[in-house]
C-alpha cells in the first residue's frame, strides 16, 4: 500500500499533527531526528519512496495486509484482534527480582528470550531524565533496568533502526500499539526487497489507551518539584481513581487526571488498537489483581516464547476469569469505535488506494461491523 517518501510523510503525517514520535522513521537516514520526544525533518529528501513513509504507523496503514502477514487471516475488526489464548501471568522465580509496572511479564518474556538465545538484542524503553529513550539490551540480567511504564510517547523504534544498521539479526522489541503497527510494517518488507528477512525474533506489545506528550509531561512533573532521578514508577490506575500516581524514592504524588488528559497527543485518538493486535504477544495490567498481568498470546512464535518462559521458570500463568476478559473486550471495542468515529470525521479512512492520503485502510464492511 505505502508509496511515498519524506515529502508525503511531512504532508500526510507531520502537517496533519498525526506523528506520535514512535521513532520508526528515525536513524534510517540522516534526514529525520527525534529531539526530546518530537520527530523533526532535519534536511529535505526527494526520494519518491522511502522506509520512513512505509514504516509510519499513521500513514496508509493497510490493516488487511498486516493481519494477513502477521496472523494469516483477514482483519476482522474484532475488539482484541486475532489471538489464541488470554491468560493471567507474572514473572516467575527465575526472573531476577525487580521493580516492574505490573507482574513483570514483559521483562520476564524478554529476559528469557535473550538468555535462551532466541533473540540477540532487545529494543526497550528507558528514561534519560524525563525523556523516554530507546535502549538496546543484550544481557538478560539487564532487562529489568528498563522495566516500568514511561507514560510518554517514546522514539523506541529508532533503536530498532540503529540495531539493524549495526547488523543485529534477531531482535526482540517491546512497544505500544502504534509501535507494533510500525513493527508489523517493518517485518513485512513494505518496499518489497527480494532478499528481505524478518529481523524480529519476537514482538511484545503493550496495552495502551493513550500516551502523553513527553515535553508537556516533563514540564508538569518538574513544575511539581519532582526530580526525575527520584521517580521510581508512575501509574494511571483504572476508574474510579482519577489521578496519575508518581511513586518517588521517598514518597508519592498524585496528579489529577484533568491535568494529565490535556497532554494526550491528538493522534492517540485516531488509534483503533488498544491491545497491540499485530504483536506476537500483548501484555497489560490485570485490574483487581495486583502483581499480575493480562497476557494475550497471538502467534505461533508468541505461544513458543510463552511456553519456554513458563518451562524455564521465568513466567507463571493462571487462567483469566471470564468477566475480566469480557471487560477487556468492551474497553478495546470502545477504543475502536471512538477512533473510527474520529478517523471518519477527519476523512482518514482509506478504501485501499495508494494515493488516498489515508491514515488507515479498513474495508467498509469491517468499519460497519465495528460500529454495530
Ligand atoms: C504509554 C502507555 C500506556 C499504557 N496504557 C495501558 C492501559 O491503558 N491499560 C493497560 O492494561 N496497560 C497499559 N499499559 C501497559 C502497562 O503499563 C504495562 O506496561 C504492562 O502491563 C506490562 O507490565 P509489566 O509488569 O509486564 O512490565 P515491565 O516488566 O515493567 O516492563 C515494561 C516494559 O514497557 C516498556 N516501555 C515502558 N515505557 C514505554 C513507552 N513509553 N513506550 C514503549 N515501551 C515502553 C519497557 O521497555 C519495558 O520493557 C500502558 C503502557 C504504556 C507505555
Amino acid at each position: 500500500m505505502a508509496a511515498g517518501g519524506a515529502e508525503r510523510l511531512t504532508q500526510d503525517v507531520f502537517d496533519r499533527n498525526l506523528c506520535i514520535g514512535c521513532g520508526a522513521c528515525v536513524d534510517l537516514c540522516p534526514y529525520f531526528g527525534n529531539y526530546r520526544g518530537r520527530t523533526v525533518q532535519l534536511f529535505g529528501c526527494d526520494l519518491p519512496e522511502g522506509r520512513c513513509f512505509a514504516f509510519c504507523p499513521k500513514a496508509e496503514v493497510d490493516l488487511e495486509r498486516l493481519a494477513q502477514a502477521v496472523h494469516g487471516r483477514p482483519y476482522d475488526g474484532s475488539p482484541l484482534g486475532h489471538h489464541r489464548e488470554v491468560v493471567a501471568a507474572r514473572a516467575g522465580g527465575r526472573m531476577p527480582p525487580g521493580h516492574f509496572q505490573g507482574g513483570g511479564t514483559v521483562s520476564a518474556l524478554v529476559a528469557c528470550a535473550l538468555k535462551h538465545a532466541r533473540a540477540d538484542t532487545a529494543v526497550l524503553t528507558g528514561r534519560d531524565g524525563w525523556t523516554p529513550v530507546a535502549r538496546l539490551v543484550s544481557d538478560w540480567r539487564e532487562v529489568g533496568a528498563c522495566a516500568t511504564s514511561k507514560f510518554a510517547a517514546a522514539p523506541t523504534l529508532a533503536g530498532v533502526n540503529r540495531a539493524l544498521a549495526d547488523g543485529v539479526a534477531r531482535l526482540a522489541v517491546v512497544g505500544t500499539p502504534c509501535q507494533m503497527t510500525a513493527v508489523a510494517q517493518m517485518r513485512t518488507s513494505p518496499l518489497g526487497q527480494p532478499d528481505f528477512v524478518d529481523p524480529f525474533a519476537v514482538t511484545v506489545g503493550l496495552f495502551c489507551n493513550w500516551s502523553l506528550e513527553p515535553r508537556e509531561l516533563a514540564r508538569l512533573l518538574a513544575g511539581r518539584g519532582l526530580d526525575p532521578a527520584q521517580v521510581a514508577r508512575m501509574d494511571i490506575p483504572p476508574p474510579p481513581a482519577d489521578t496519575m500516581v508518581v511513586e518517588t524514592v521517598g514518597g508519592r504524588l498524585e496528579v489529577p487526571l484533568r491535568e494529565i488528559k490535556p497532554l494526550i497527543p491528538e493522534t492517540c485518538f485516531i488509534c483503533p488498537d488498544m491491545t497491540s493486535e499485530l504483536a506476537d504477544v500483548s501484555v497489560g495490567m490485570f485490574e483487581g489483581r495486583a502483581g499480575w498481568n493480562t497476557l494475550i498470546i497471538r502467534t505461533r512464535t508468541g505461544a513458543e516464547v510463552v511456553a519456554q518462559a513458563e518451562g524455564e521458570g521465568f513466567l507463571e500463568i493462571d487462567p483469566l476469569p471470564a468477566e475480566r476478559l469480557e471487560h477487556l473486550r468492551l474497553a478495546a471495542a470502545e477504543k475502536k469505535r471512538r477512533a473510527l468515529r474520529i478517523l471518519e470525521r477527519r476523512n482518514l479512512v482509506g478504501a485501499g488506494r495508494k494515493d488516498d492520503h489515508a491514515a488507515v485502510h479498513i474495508a467498509r464492511e469491517v468499519v460497519e461491523k465495528i460500529f454495530r
